[in-house]
């Protein structure tokens, strides 16, 4: 016999957003997880990975203690298996402390299988159907590994095992370009692993064009970097990887480490749902097609998050989940999402964190603006530190200079963008920029230099 409820949520991620605020208004909610509860951020993504970075961006900082007069004598260690071991200890506590929350709540049942369609609005679940009037997909993704003669079968690594790896790698090879490759490639390269990256086209590439070419000259002094690369063979032998790639001008290279992480871009789990059963409809490359109320193709199922595919961040997703909690539950209306200034940070080194618009697809619009750009070097508390590169980069629509995108390479980037992200959701001008009030001295300063040089330009 089936089982009704009010709503299922298929996806422990951003799904979460649907699941105990929509039971704590009475409704009965199933949610299915094949995996762990949590999703990808908690046990295989951005909680993690920062936690390690954190140690990453120490060691550096001792490694760079000499420029700030700090002798430290002698060498320093990670130690890398406990490390990573403290790590997973902690991420797994939290996703194991959600198990009872759930089981307390009477309005939640939580099936820790695989769902499938079976018709129109029925999934199985561990042998048992399911039924509700609404349903919310939230299945997020997992790594696309390319089609590589030879990779298949060797023990490369995913985001997935990279972040749960005991043993230190002595040299290192990360396929791709992306911020998963270039934070998880940081953190390998600034505890000690000599570091190569192989890279199909340029690195960043979603990234403004100045700051994609900063952080590009910055962490090439960090790690080996190839581009351009057109991968043709995979082989391990010997504990060994051997990447075979042509460059840029066809000649044929090598590549050789005793690990192997492929970061080449994500792919939907929407392929274990059974949507052929349903009226649910897929991108060419498996996302779901929703409309700007999140509805799929599909009466009564909405999808959020990474299987969407309209941004690939935790923030996105709970901030659509949150969206579809209050449209549909908390207080019904027919407001669609309107996303006004998406942020994103890249966590590797320098740190990159920028919203709004990138000059490049200002151009592409034709939208007439302004640029104001400033250095870290330039601002007094940047001076403090010692910074080789880093700026904040303005771009204001050139007759209402309204801020239209900011961008941001440097240290505490992720920090400082989110005066920006603000500006951005209220509409703020140049001139709002120009008249509050920094404290000095502190790095939004640069920020603020940023707008003085726009200024300039209008002068
Ligand atoms: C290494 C790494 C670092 C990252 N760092 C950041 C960061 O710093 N900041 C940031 O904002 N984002 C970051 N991200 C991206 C972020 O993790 C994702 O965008 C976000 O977690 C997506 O959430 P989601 O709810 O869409 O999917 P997920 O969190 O992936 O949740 C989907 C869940 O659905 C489950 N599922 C799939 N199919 C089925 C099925 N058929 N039945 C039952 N369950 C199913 C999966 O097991 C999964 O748990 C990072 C990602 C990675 C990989």
């Amino acid at each position: 016999m089936n089982k009704h409820y009010d709503v299922i949520v298929i996806g422990s991620g951003g799904g979460t957003k649907l699941v105990t605020p929509v039971a704590d208004m009475g409704k009965k909610v199933a949610i299915i997880e094949k995996g762990p509860l949590g999703g990808t951020c908690l046990n295989r993504g951005c909680i993690p990975s920062k936690m390690l970075i954190h140690t990453a961006q120490l060691a550096s900082l001792i490694r760079d203690a000499k420029r700030f007069e700090i002798n430290i004598k002698g060498s320093f260690d990670v130690d890398f298996k406990h490390l990573v071991k403290r790590v997973c200890s902690t991420i797994d506590q939290e996703s194991e402390s959600i198990t009872p929350v759930y089981a307390e709540n009477p309005n939640i049942d939580y099936y820790p299988h695989k769902g499938r369609f079976v018709d129109k609005m029925t999934l199985e679940v561990g042998g048992e159907r399911l039924t509700a009037d609404k349903i919310f997909i939230a299945v997020g993704a997992r790594a696309a590994i390319p089609k590589i003669p030879g990779l298949d079968g060797t023990p490369y690594m995913t985001y997935t095992e990279a972040l749960r790896n005991l043993k230190r790698p002595k040299k290192l090879i990360v396929l791709g370009g992306g911020f998963i490759a270039t934070e998880l490639g940081y953190f390998y390269s600034a505890i000690g692993v000599e570091t190569e990256f192989l890279v199909r086209s340029i690195l960043l590439r979603p990234e403004d064009d100045d700051i994609r070419e900063a952080f590009q000259e910055a962490f090439s002094k960090q790690v080996k970097l190839r581009l351009k690369c057109d991968f043709q063979e995979v082989k391990y032998e010997n504990e060994t990887f051997t990447v075979s790639y042509k460059d840029g001008e066809g000649k044929l290279r090598k590549a050789k480490g005793d690990a192997l992480i492929v970061a080449t871009g994500i792919k939907p789990w929407t392929d274990t749902l059974d949507l052929g059963k349903t009226d649910v409809q897929l991108s060419d490359k498996g996302f779901v097609k929703v409309d700007d109320h999140l509805k799929t193709t599909q009466k009564n199922i909405w999808a959020l998050g990474d299987c969407v595919g309209n941004y690939l961040f935790r923030h996105s997703v709970n901030f659509e989940g949150e969206y579809l909690f209050r449209t549909l539950f908390e207080s019904p209306s027919d407001e669609p999402i309107v996303y006004k200034g998406v942020p994103h940070a890249v966590f590797s080194h320098p740190e990159i964190a920028g919203v709004g618009k990138t000059e490049r697809e200002l151009k592409e619009a034709k939208v007439p603006y302004i640029v104001g750009k400033n250095t870290y070097a330039a601002s007094a508390r940047g001076m403090a530190l010692l910074p080789e590169s880093g700026f904040v980069k303005l771009l204001f629509e050139k007759h209402s200079l309204k801020l239209l995108g900011a961008h941001i390479i440097g240290e505490e980037a992720s920090n400082m963008v989110h005066m920006l992200i603000l500006a951005i959701q209220m509409d703020a001008t140049l001139d709002d920029l120009l008249k509050m009030i920094y404290i000095h001295p502190a790095l939004p300063e640069v920020v603020r230099n940023a707008a003085r040089a726009a200024e300039k330009v209008l002068l």
